[in-house]
C-alpha cells in the first residue's frame, strides 16, 4: 500500500514511480512530482524507488512537520534516495529536497550540469506567470521584483525561464513551483525549460555539482517549494507570501518587525561632508549619545556598522575607542530594552588574526593566485577567505563567541560578492575539475554555506538575525538566503554613474551618491521595492530612511519605513527635540499594530511617485495603517479595502476618518502642500 501523510488540508502520497515519485494533494487538487533525473556514471537515470519508508519525523519549526522518507533506487541498487519534506499545518505550500547517496559518481559527460529536478505539468494552465526576484534596476540601484505574463506559445517555442517562481492558473485554481537559490539574470544556476507538450522541466544549468562528485558523501539538492490554492494569482501570491513569512524559515526572529538603526550613514556623512574619516566617531562616547536619542525615537535594534572591531577575523572590540569594551553600551541598551547589532565582513580576516593563522589553506584563489591583503575600512589589511571551505565553521564560531561575550543578536553581513574562488583545495571541486567548473560551484555553493553558518548561530542563539547586504549588484539574491535571514536592500540608491555610461560622467564631480538628502525624493526611491510585498514580505528588505528635520520630511520617511523596511540612519543627536518626539509618538502608534502590518497583504492605489500614492496594510482584527503620499496640495478621499478596527489615530489632525456601515473606513486626507499622512487603526 502506498504511504500517505496527511496534515491540515494537505495529503502527500509516495508511489515511488518514475512518472509519479510522490503526489501533492490539496482539497482534491493534485500535483504529481516525477522522479528527479541525474547523470550517474555517464548515464542519465530517473530515480524512481522500490518503495518509500518514513525514517524520521520531527517538528522543524512550530506548525511545520518534517518527514524524511527513504527508498532504494529501482534502476540502481547501489543508490538510496531520500526525500525530506516539510508540511505546514496552516498553509498549502510544502518545502522539500532530495539526498542521493551510494557508491557511484555524478558526472557531466556533456560538459554541462545534467540534472532535471522535476517536471511540472502545465497542461491545465490557461495563464502562466514567471516571478523573478533578482533583476537589478540601475535607475534605483536596487533589486526589484518582476511578474511577467508568459504567452502559452512559449511552450511551443521552448523558451526557458529563470524564475525562481513559475506559476500556472486554470482560473479556478492556481499553483506554483519555486526553487530556493539566488543569482542575478542572466547568470542562472537553474531554469524552467518549457516544452511543446506543456511541461516545464526544472533543470540544473551550472555549478550544481562538479564532475565526479562522489555520492558516498551524499548529494543534497537545494530546497524546492510547491503548492496549489483555490482562485487566481492574487490568492496564490497571498498564500505564498504567508508561507515565506511564517512557514518557510525556522529563524522566525528574521521576520520580526523591529525598528533598526545603523551608524553607517553618519560615518559616511562625516567622511564626505566634514572631510573626516569613517571611523572618527565610532567610539563609546558617540555611541552612548546616539543610543539615548535612538531610545526616545522608538528604535529597537542599534547596529554598530564597520569600525567597532580591532581587526577582521578576530572580531574583538577595539579597546582604544571603546575603553570598556561594549559593556557600557550593552548596559544602556539593556536598560532601554534594545538589542545590539554589529557589522561583519564574513569573507575577511586580517593578516595577524586568529582565523588567518588557522586557515591559510582557505584563502580565496583565482587562476592559482591567492588573495592578497587589502585594507578594510581603515583597519588592518585583510585577506579574502572562501566560505565553501573549513573556514566557515570557524567564522560561525567567532559569531557565537560574540553572542556570548558581547551580547550581539543582530549580524550585518557585508561585502559578499557571489564570485571569486576557483581553488581546487576547497569544498567546491577538485584538481580533476576545470577552473571554470570550480568557480561555478563556488558561486552556487556560497549561499548554502551562508545558510549553514546562520543555522549554526541560530542553534546557539535562537533570537539571532542575520542580514545580508545586497546594496550592490552580483550578489546571491533569491529564496535561498531568505529561508535563513533577511536582506539589507538599499544604501542610497543610484550613484551618478548609475544613470548612464560612466564615460559621460567623468570623475563623478558632484560626489557619487545621489539620494542622500531629506525630502520626498529619497523615500520615494526607497519605496520602489515595496512591490516585493505582494510575493515576499517587505519586512525582509531592510532599508534605512533619513530622520533629519524638517517635520515634513520626517513624516514622509516615517510613513514610508513603517510599510515594512523599518530602518533609520542619520545624525541622531542633531535631530530637533520636536523631531525626536514625532518619531516617538508615531512609532509608538506603529508598534501597537506592527505585527498586523507585517502580516497584511498589501493593497495599493497608484504607483510609487504618483499623486496620490496610497498603501493600505490592514491585517487581523482590522489593525494596521494607511499611508498616503502626494506632491500636490488638495483633498483626497480613500475607502479602505479591509474592515478596520475603530480605535483611530493619525499623523495629524487634518486626517478625517469615518467608519462605514460595513466597518470599512472612509478617509479624507487634506493636504495644504505635498507630503505624507498616516491613518492608524486599532491604536490607543
Ligand atoms: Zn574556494
Amino acid at each position: 500500500m502506498t504511504l500517505k501523510i496527511s496534515q491540515g488540508g494537505l495529503a502527500v502520497k509516495f508511489p515511488g514511480r518514475g512518472k509519479s515519485l510522490w503526489v501533492y494533494e490539496n482539497n482534491k487538487k493534485r500535483i504529481e512530482i516525477p522522479a528527479p533525473v541525474f547523470e550517474i556514471d555517464g548515464r542519465r537515470k530517473a530515480l524512481s524507488v522500490d518503495s518509500f519508508r518514513e525514517i524520521s519525523k520531527r517538528e522543524a519549526l512550530p506548525g511545520v512537520v518534517e518527514h524524511v522518507l527513504e527508498g532504494q533506487v529501482a534502476s540502481d541498487a547501489r543508490l538510496t534516495l531520500q526525500l525530506v519534506i516539510r508540511i505546514p499545518k496552516k498553509n498549502p505550500f510544502v518545502r522539500f529536497h532530495y539526498v542521493l547517496r551510494g557508491d557511484a559518481k555524478l558526472t557531466r559527460s556533456t560538459g554541462h550540469d545534467s540534472i532535471t529536478y522535476l517536471s511540472l505539468d502545465m497542461k491545465a494552465a490557461r495563464e502562466v506567470r514567471e516571478v523573478r526576484l533578482s533583476d537589478f534596476d540601475e535607475l534605483i540601484h536596487s533589486y526589484v521584483p518582476a511578474e511577467d505574463a508568459i504567452p502559452l506559445q512559449n511552450f511551443k517555442d521552448k523558451v526557458s525561464l529563470m524564475g525562481p517562481l513559475l506559476c500556472g492558473s486554470d482560473l479556478k485554481k492556481s499553483w506554483l513551483c519555486a526553487y530556493e537559490h539566488g543569482s542575478q539574470p542572466p547568470f542562472r544556476f537553474l531554469e524552467f525549460a518549457l516544452r511543446p507538450d506543456k511541461k516545464a522541466d526544472l533543470n540544473a544549468m551550472r555549478g550544481n555539482y562538479w564532475n565526479g562528485f562522489d555520492l558516498r558523501n551524499g548529494y543534497q539538492t537545494i530546497w524546492f517549494d510547491i503548492g496549489i490554492v483555490e482562485g487566481g494569482f492574487d490568492e496564490l501570491s497571498r498564500e505564498w507570501r504567508e508561507f515565506v513569512l511564517r512557514w518557510m524559515s525556522p529563524n522566525s526572529a528574521s521576520r520580526t518587525p523591529y525598528i533598526f538603526y545603523n551608524t553607517w550613514n553618519f560615518q559616511e556623512r562625516h567622511q564626505a561632508w566634514d572631510k573626516g574619516k569613517y571611523l572618527d566617531f565610532m567610539n563609546e562616547t558617540r555611541m552612548l549619545e546616539e543610543i539615548e536619542v535612538a531610545h526616545k525615537m522608538g528604535i529597537d535594534v542599534f547596529v554598530l556598522d564597520t569600525g567597532w572591531y580591532q581587526k577582521t577575523g578576530d572580531w574583538e572590540v577595539n579597546m582604544r575607542t571603546f575603553p570598556h569594551g561594549l559593556d557600557l553600551i550593552r548596559e544602556k541598551l539593556s536598560k532601554y530594552n534594545m538589542k545590539l547589532g554589529l557589522w561583519y565582513s564574513p569573507t575577511h580576516a586580517a593578516a595577524t588574526s586568529r582565523l588567518t593563522k588557522k586557515h591559510g589553506d582557505c584563502l580565496m584563489s583565482w587562476n592559482g593566485k591567492k588573495s592578497s591583503a587589502h585594507p578594510v575600512w581603515e583597519t588592518e589589511e585583510s585577506f579574502s577567505y572562501c566560505l565553501c571551505s573549513n573556514y566557515w565553521e570557524s567564522f560561525a564560531d567567532e559569531l557565537i563567541r560574540c553572542v556570548k561575550e558581547l551580547g550581539v543578536t543582530y549580524f550585518k553581513w557585508d561585502a559578499i560578492g557571489q564570485f571569486g574562488c576557483d581553488d581546487p583545495g576547497h569544498s567546491h571541486g577538485n584538481a580533476a575539475n576545470s577552473p571554470e567548473e570550480r568557480a561555478d560551484c563556488y558561486a552556487f555553493e556560497q549561499v548554502r554555506y551562508m545558510s549553514k553558518i546562520i543555522d549554526r548561530i541560530c542553534a546557539a542563539c535562537p533570537e539571532a538575525i542575520v542580514d545580508f547586504d545586497i546594496t550592490e549588484a552580483h550578489r546571491s539574491v533569491g529564496l535561498a538566503f531568505l529561508a535563513s535571514g533577511k536582506y539589507f536592500l538599499i544604501n542610497n540608491g543610484p550613484y551618478y554613474r548609475s544613470f548612464d555610461d560612466p564615460q559621460y560622467a567623468p570623475g563623478g564631480g558632484m560626489g557619487s551618491n545621489v539620494f542622500v538628502f531629506p525630502g520626498p525624493a529619497r523615500p520615494r526611491l526607497c519605496r520602489q521595492p515595496l512591490a516585493y510585498d505582494r510575493w515576499i514580505p517587505s519586512v525582509l528588505f531592510l532599508t534605512h530612511f533619513l530622520p533629519d528635520d524638517p517635520e515634513s520630511s520626517q513624516t514622509i520617511n516615517i510613513a514610508s519605513m513603517i510599510l515594512g523596511q523599518n530602518g533609520i540612519w542619520g545624525d541622531l543627536p542633531k535631530i530637533s527635540a520636536g523631531g525626536v518626539e514625532l518619531y516617538g509618538k508615531l512609532l509608538g502608534y506603529y508598534k501597537q499594530v506592527r505585527d498586523e502590518v507585517t502580516s497584511a497583504f498589501p493593497v495599493c492605489s497608484g504607483f510609487v511617485g504618483c499623486n496620490p500614492e496610497i498603501h493600505e496594510k490592514i491585517g487581523k482584527k482590522g489593525k494596521g495603517v494607511v499611508c498616503i503620499f502626494t506632491d500636490n496640495k488638495g483633498t483626497y478621499r480613500y475607502v479602505t479595502a479591509n474592515r478596520v478596527n475603530p480605535k483611530l489615530k493619525s499623523s495629524d489632525d487634518s486626517v478625517k476618518i469615518k467608519i462605514l456601515k460595513d466597518k470599512r473606513a472612509e478617509i479624507i486626507f487634506n493636504f495644504e502642500k505635498g507630503g505624507a499622512k498616516i491613518a492608524f487603526f486599532g491604536v490607543e
